[in-house]
């Protein structure tokens, strides 16, 4: 069962079993100023280094991760409570990936940049430089712990920042496994320093004057960081939530239009920020649409070991926000499909695989963000009905559209407001197409991945040259 919380420990608990892992120590608040001062001493060595040699640093521990790979999938399976395909798969293979696009193109993304100079500058030559901006604080979350820390520290480390993280107490087990691969591929010391706890030590650390805080996690968590920020005016990325919509019109695949739902809407147990989240199919297939969800669901085998698609939810405050969102829709007169009624989940982790129709566009299933394996789909009859409905949130991360006729495909996915959309897919990974990630409107703001990515890690300077 879950064991109550010792002063100053941290306890990992398997959200799969209920069982204590371990107990990690707290980094205590009165050393808060200290890491900063030894990250700050250790950026500016770092900073002093080649770009190339910061890369061999990578290499060696995109090597150590391979070599560890097992151990580390164990580790983010036995925290998250997501099977070990789905870790190697969502968790590590998007880190390595980056590194790969890292180590292939941060030397040229952060060369000094020719311009071309005006005529009225006769004479003068213009370039643009990228300064590592000092010690960039990231703040990760729990629901894919490896990842969505790792691929901002390296961006971070390759553009000459030393790095302070400051990882999810949900998943604590994953911070020091972190820290440890830090550590096996012989970092140089406090480069990177990991500092373990709550969000009283995430507070703290933004709190510290961080030349720059990178932030994944919630809306609610972004808008305080944000306010602590601009008080210090330090800048910031924010990778908030999404309430991402899939529309699906008849002309679709629907064969792979209704895997494409199912994968999107539950893998990760739907704790996932770019997935399906809300369903919108035209009404002509509806019928039809609705019947294939549920084959496909019926397909799905849940459990943590290397057979299973779909794991346990990774803490049971999450889902308790699932359980009310789905009594609320119900109250409202919304229908099961496949699934059991939310007085039946007791403590179970294991949420049933959930389809709910009759839903309406105001119910929190539809507007707040779910982060759990329920997927409520709606009949439109129009393309601009589906636009609107779908752009009828306060989000905008992700978005799919399903056509077999790529203008209208097209001409849908320009009307969303999105950070990214998908034509006939649905979760994409854009580590390794140099592609930039991040939200629209409460979505978050910023974005990473790609060369933009990493040169968001740096200041840019502009030099102006005469030869005199
Ligand atoms: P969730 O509620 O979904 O876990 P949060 O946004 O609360 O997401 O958490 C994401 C990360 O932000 C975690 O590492 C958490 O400890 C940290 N965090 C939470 N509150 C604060 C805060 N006030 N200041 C800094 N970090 C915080």
């Amino acid at each position: 069962m879950h064991s109550v919380k010792q002063p100053g420990l941290l306890p990992a608990i398997s959200p799969a079993t209920g069982k204590k892992l371990a107990d990690i120590k707290e980094t205590p608040l009165h050393q808060v100023s200290e890491s900063y001062s030894r990250a700050r001493r250790a950026s500016s060595k770092w900073s002093d280094i080649s770009i190339t040699a910061r890369l061999t640093y990578l290499k060696k521990l995109k090597s150590v991760m391979v070599d560890e790979m097992d151990s580390i999938a164990r580790t983010i399976s036995d925290d998250t409570g997501k099977p070990l395909t789905e870790a190697i798969v969502a968790d590590i293979m998007p880190t390595l990936d980056s590194i790969d696009h890292i180590i292939k193109h941060s030397e040229k993304d952060l060369r000094r940049q020719k311009i071309s100079t005006p005529v009225l500058l006769f004479g003068k030559k213009s370039f643009i430089e990228y300064m590592p901006r000092g010690v960039v604080l990231v703040i990760s979350p729990w629901n894919y712990p490896f990842q969505l820390a790792m691929v901002p520290i390296i961006s971070a480390l390759a553009a000459g920042n030393s790095v302070i993280l400051k990882p999810s107490e949900v998943t604590p087990l994953v911070g020091k496994c972190i820290e440890e691969l830090f550590a096996q591929a012989e970092f140089p010391q406090n480069t990177v320093q990991v500092a373990h706890g709550g969000k009283e030590v995430g507070a703290a650390f933004t709190k510290g004057k961080p030349d720059y805080i990178f932030f994944t996690g919630s809306v609610r968590t972004g808008k305080i960081i944000q306010e602590q920020a601009a008080r210090d005016l330090i800048p910031t990325t924010l990778e908030l939530g999404g309430k991402d919509p899939m529309i699906v019109f008849a002309d679709a695949n629907l064969e792979r239009a209704a895997k494409g739902a199912v994968w999107g809407a539950f893998t990760n147990s739907g704790q996932v920020c770019m997935s399906a989240e809300r369903l919108y199919v035209e009404r002509s297939v509806y019928p039809e649409f609705l019947q294939r969800l549920k084959e496909e669901v019926g397909i799905l085998r849940q459990g943590t070991g290397e057979e299973a698609d779909i794991g346990s939810m990774t803490f049971p405050a999450q889902r308790e926000i699932v359980r009310g969102q789905l009594e609320e829709a119900i109250q409202n007169g919304a229908v099961l499909e496949t699934g059991t009624s939310p007085a039946e989940w007791g403590d179970d982790m294991f949420l049933p695989l959930t389809i709910v129709t009759n839903v309406t566009q105001d119910m929190k299933i539809i507007q707040e963000e779910t982060f759990g394996p329920l997927l409520p789909v709606v009949p439109f009859d129009s393309e601009d009905e589906a636009v609107s409905m779908a752009n009828g949130t306060v989000f905008g991360l992700n978005a799919s559209v399903w056509s077999r006729d790529m203008e209208k495909a097209r001409r849908v996915a320009s009307q969303l407001v999105s950070g990214a959309v998908v034509i006939n897919d649905v979760i994409i990974s854009v580590a390794n197409h140099g592609l930039p990630f991040g939200g629209a409107k409460e979505s978050g703001i910023g974005r990473y991945h790609g060369s933009g990515g990493l040169r968001m890690f740096c200041h840019e300077k502009a030099i102006v040259e005469d030869t005199g």
